[in-house]
């Protein structure tokens, strides 16, 4: 296993964090039913779980199935919490709700609860809407937690690495995501953190969520290849892109000036930032140079227990980059007829500045050669 080598997840400390943000709200205890935020405060990883943030101690509610594993997972995280099981919803529901008994306000995350559930709850618990706490929690990013993120990030450079020089050898879109999925999983990857995207060509490679299709990969193409593994539950996120042959001179100049705008991207990742600056340093270098309308999304966005999460790079986030954020720097140029180019790498804020934790090769549109034998 590649965790076996990898410092642990600092659970402890996790619950009196979000008892002491309670006290802003305010609200006196919090049932957390979002399975994200119920895995990053607890180490549980099934699929059904709630918890309730008291006070004075924790419990986590989930059903027959996780007996054992809840508790083991508890332990092995250091979280000292009590198991309830209940077998049915409805049991479920009850265990959950007799925790919250004399409590006066109990935090909700109304923005992830199903108005069905949001009103269940409602009926027997004095609600109040609680959202973010534990998504902010979980933007600082501990030791174990990067070091999850830059393992994952090696197996996708190792892959890609293998790959890269396969390019326009006749392979298919869905050849290659399946050789870097493959592989990535051979480098000791849990499986690809998303659906690996491989867009070639002047209308595929222009579609920045394009998915991977039977399309051959020919000589003049641009390809976009974004992928990413998963490793302990924490995902990384990567964007290369290629020119198939002899980039042409208008390849070379796009290629060029995207890869100057990204770097300067990276350089604007710092703690203290505000997060739509850092998209706003690499969309006014688009526009400065008249691309403006090639450019279709924002620059980035938090990775860790989820593929998109907190801090969004977008004009609209209102967000400052802190340490411990892990951040993506991924700003790309698309257009029908020419096709496109995204680069993207993932980063680490520190107390210096930034780290970046993706590492394949990116200062040419070439793919590297084959290995000669
Ligand atoms: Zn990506
Ligand atoms: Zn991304």
């Amino acid at each position: 296993m590649v965790t076996d080598t990898l410092p642990p997840i600092g659970f402890s400390g996790r619950a009196d964090t979000i008892r002491a943000a309670l006290d802003d709200l305010p609200a006196d205890a919090l049932a957390i039913t979002n399975l994200t935020n119920v895995r990053w405060l607890t180490g549980f990883t099934g699929s059904n779980a709630s918890v309730a943030v008291l006070p004075d101690r924790l419990v986590l509610v989930t059903d027959g199935r996780y007996r054992e594993r809840a508790a083991d997972e508890l332990a092995t995280a250091g979280v000292d919490g009590e198991v309830v099981i209940g077998f049915t919803q409805a049991e479920q529901h009850d265990a959950l709700v007799q925790q919250f008994r004399g409590i006066e306000r109990v935090g909700a995350e109304a923005g992830s609860l199903t108005h069905a559930r949001w009103t269940a709850l409602a009926a027997d618990l004095p609600l109040v809407p609680a959202d973010g706490l534990v998504e902010d929690g979980r933007r600082s990013k501990d030791a174990g937690e990067v070091a999850r993120i830059a393992a994952a990030c090696r197996c996708a450079d190792a892959a890609l690495a293998e790959v890269a020089p396969q390019l326009g050898g006749g392979m298919t879109e869905a050849d290659v995501r399946m050789e870097l999925e493959y592989r990535m999983r051979r480098h000791g990857a849990d499986g690809p953190s998303y659906d690996t995207i491989v867009a070639s060509g002047p209308n595929h490679a222009a579609r920045p969520h394009h998915e991977a299709s039977g399309r051959t990969i020919v000589e003049g193409d641009t390809v976009v290849i974004d992928v990413g593994a998963l490793v302990d539950g924490y995902h990384s996120d990567m964007t290369r892109s290629y020119v198939i042959g002899d980039p042409t001179q208008q390849q070379t100049e796009i290629y060029d000036l995207l890869l100057g705008i990204q770097r300067a991207g990276i350089d604007a990742v710092r703690a203290g930032v505000p997060a739509r600056d850092v998209d706003a340093t690499c969309r006014d270098l688009i526009a400065d140079a008249g691309y403006a309308d090639w450019f279709v999304h924002s620059v980035g966005h938090g990775v860790g227990l989820l593929i998109h999460e907190d801090p969004f790079e977008s004009p609209a986030s209102t967000s400052e980059l802190r340490v411990g954020d892990v951040v993506t720097v991924e700003p790309g140029l698309y257009r029908v007829g020419f096709g496109g180019f995204r680069i993207e790498d993932l980063v680490e804020v520190t107390e210096a500045g930034c780290r970046t934790l993706t590492a394949s090769p990116k200062d040419s549109p070439c793919p590297p050669s084959p290995p000669t034998t």
